[in-house]
């Protein structure tokens, strides 16, 4: 049988389990979401024609905190996906040590289909369909893959209106105009560079001499992209739903965002433009690539920061760059895991790497909720602490139990869920 987003997970789920000394050792302990709530949702597009999707909620555990995910409008977005972003997310703040559970959202829909008007009519659904289940205390949403500040706000208003409430923390991702966060659109990103700038030092590397291939120029590759490049790495791929660039000597990302803004037309809520677009550029030694290539590209530092399952056992012998960053959820299978750990990879797991995303979610939160709006430095200031602490209880982890840094990260947070349960009362 193949495998699923959620057979993945519990793959490694088990296998860490197996490892780590539970007082409960139950291996079903976390086998099943909490609450799985699915809808169907119904707008009528701008031709006056229904058009009908399903629309996930799945709320994972809330034993340390309110449930906190994204949610994600993509047409392969099913039950199974959403179940296993939102147990990630739940072992995700349990790692960055935030009071939230893990949950996640998806509405499976190509929202690059729908004009501006019809996404902003998919976001108010989605809303009316899960109102009961949403909340500051409850459960909060956030943006994921095609989610924005823009569709943040229409959701907040939309429960706002809903429940005669002023209710800024039920949903974070927000623009800054509207109850966001100073620093929320790149946190994702940020948080990431934090990790991996702290192991370069820790490893004595120059980063002059790292070479960077990322894949995925979103809101988490394309901030990534220039936080390394500002900080004298060398970006030599980078690559988007339409393929990818390739030069040795390196690319200027922000060169490729401004062209990419530039070129793009924008339906909807998304830019058409695409870094392949950079082949008009004057760049004699830029070569296009796919992004199968791109990931099996001469590199020291790989970066997933697209889709999931895209490291597997039929790709992972060939990855030669020695780290790998995930900043996207899910990118490389428990058997490619076991093969990179094989060959001596390092590989910086999304539930630590990505965590930047949730961390400053709660930032923005916790200024939702006191009226406070923080500075830029304050919150660069607590995301660096935040990460590098979490970084260090997976390092320490993964020496003591002789783990991977996968599974250290998931044993912290296991055990750290493990412990709210327990106080609860629910083992
Ligand atoms: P995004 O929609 O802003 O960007 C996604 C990027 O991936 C785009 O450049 C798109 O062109 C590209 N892409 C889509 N399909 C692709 C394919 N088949 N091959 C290569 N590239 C493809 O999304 P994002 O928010 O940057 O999310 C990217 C990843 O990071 C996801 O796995 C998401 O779950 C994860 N993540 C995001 C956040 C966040 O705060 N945005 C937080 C944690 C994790």
């Amino acid at each position: 049988m193949s495998s699923t987003p959620y057979t993945r997970f519990q793959t490694t789920l088990h296998s860490v389990l197996s490892k780590i000394d539970f007082e409960h050792g139950s291996n079903t302990l976390f086998d099943n979401p909490q609450h799985i709530h699915k809808k169907e949702i119904t707008i009528h597009g701008d031709d006056g024609k229904p058009k009908t999707m399903n629309a996930f909620r799945v709320q994972f555990n809330n034993a340390r905190g309110p449930y906190k995910g994204g949610i994600r409008f993509h047409q392969e977005a099913d039950e199974d996906e959403v179940k296993a972003l939102a147990a990630l997310m739940a072992i995700k703040t349990a790692v960055v040590n935030i009071p939230f559970g893990g949950a996640k959202g998806g509405v499976q829909v190509n929202p690059k289909e729908l004009t501006k008007g019809e996404v902003q009519k998919v976001a108010r659904e989605y809303v009316r369909a899960f109102q009961e289940n949403l909340g500051a205390d409850i459960d909060c949403p956030a943006p994921d893959v095609n989610t924005n500040p823009d569709i943040m706000a229409w959701m907040r208003d939309e429960y706002e209106t809903l429940t005669r409430s002023y209710s800024p923390a039920m949903i974070t991702g927000k623009p800054l105009s509207f109850g966001g966060s100073l620093g929320r659109d790149s946190a994702t990103a940020r948080g990431g560079f934090f990790i991996l700038q702290e192991m370069v030092d820790r490893l004595a590397l120059d980063p002059s001499d790292m070479r960077v291939a990322i894949q995925g120029f979103g809101n988490a590759g394309a901030h990534m992209a220039k936080f390394l490049h500002n900080a004298g790495y060398i970006v030599v791929a980078v690559s988007d739903s339409q393929g990818g660039i390739y030069s040795p000597e390196g690319i200027d990302p922000v060169r490729i965002a401004k062209y990419k803004e530039k070129t793009g037309s924008v339906t909807g809520e998304y830019c058409e433009g695409s870094v392949c677009d950079i082949s008009r550029m004057n760049m004699d030694s830029v070569e296009q690539v796919t992004n199968e290539q791109l990931l099996e590209i001469d590199c020291d530092i790989l970066i997933p920061a697209a889709l999931d399952n895209v490291i597997t056992a039929d790709n992972a012998d060939r990855i030669k760059a020695q780290y790998i960053l995930e900043l996207a959820n899910g990118p490389t299978t428990p058997e490619a895991d076991v093969i990179l750990d094989k060959k001596g990879k390092r590989i910086i797991p999304d539930v630590l790497a990505n965590a930047g995303g949730v961390t400053v979610s709660y930032f923005e939160w916790s200024q939702g909720r006191s009226g406070e709006q923080w500075t830029e430095d304050i919150v660069d200031d607590r995301l660096k602490k935040v990460m590098l602490d979490a970084y260090k209880s997976v390092r320490r982890e993964s020496r003591r139990e002789n783990l991977t840094y996968r599974e250290a990260a998931f044993a912290v947070g296991i055990k750290r869920m493990f412990d709210a349960m327990t106080v609860r009362g629910w083992l």
